[in-house]
């Protein structure tokens, strides 16, 4: 069966990353009081419902990856999959998913962290990234930075480098970014 494409992605559309930053912007939706009152949700599903602005983060990222020279890109359960399955593919990386706890099959490395109430934890296969590698983490929406400064331990654990952490949204006023133990790379902050 051929689909036919509902927009004409390589000539009407910038690639430019400024340009993508916008449109991005004008996708993501505020939700109020979800998931409890007095929290503002990005929610970021219309980005992917909308194909062309999918290609473009994909190819913004990836760009950007490729001159950082990455070796491997580490995934967040669930929505930096959406991001970091793409983005690798299209640089031709391998992907490492970093998992909510009893998900993965083999042996893992864990770490917890502390949550507004409790605490949760991700795990990653031991031979998921190789020890030397440049990898870069890739998660939807960096908040308090708890689950990103998570995975930066797990990587370093792994004996591999984090280049960095790359995020479509920042909530800057959070401060994630000050809490974080390596460089962050935000499309769209608020
Ligand atoms: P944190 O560990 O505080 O940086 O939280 C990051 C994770 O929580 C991300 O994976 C987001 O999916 C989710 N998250 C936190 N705050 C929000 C928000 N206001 N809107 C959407 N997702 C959020």
């Amino acid at each position: 069966m051929i689909v036919a494409l509902n927009k004409p992605v390589s000539t009407s559309y910038s690639w430019r990353v400024a340009d993508v930053r916008e449109q991005l912007k004008q996708l993501i939706k505020d939700v109020p009081d979800f998931p409890k009152e007095g929290i503002v949700f990005k929610d970021l599903t219309p980005v992917f419902l909308d194909p062309v602005a999918t290609q473009a983060m994909t190819r913004v990222f990836a760009d950007r990856f490729h001159a950082l020279q990455v070796d491997a890109i580490a995934a967040i359960e669930s929505r930096g999959f959406l991001i970091g399955a793409p983005v690798a593919a299209a640089l031709g990386v391998p992907l490492a998913l970093v998992r909510k706890p009893g998900k993965l099959p083999r042996r893992t490395i864990r770490r917890s962290y502390a949550l507004e109430y409790g605490e949760d934890t991700l795990e990653m296969h031991t031979d998921a990234v190789a020890s030397g590698q440049r990898v870069v983490i890739v998660d939807d929406l960096l908040a308090t930075g708890g689950t990103a400064n998570a995975t930066v331990e797990l990587i370093r654990e792994a004996g591999a480098e984090v280049v960095e952490a790359a995020f479509m949204v920042e909530l800057s006023f959070l401060n994630g970014r000050g809490r974080l133990a390596a460089d962050v790379h935000a499309l769209v902050q608020y």
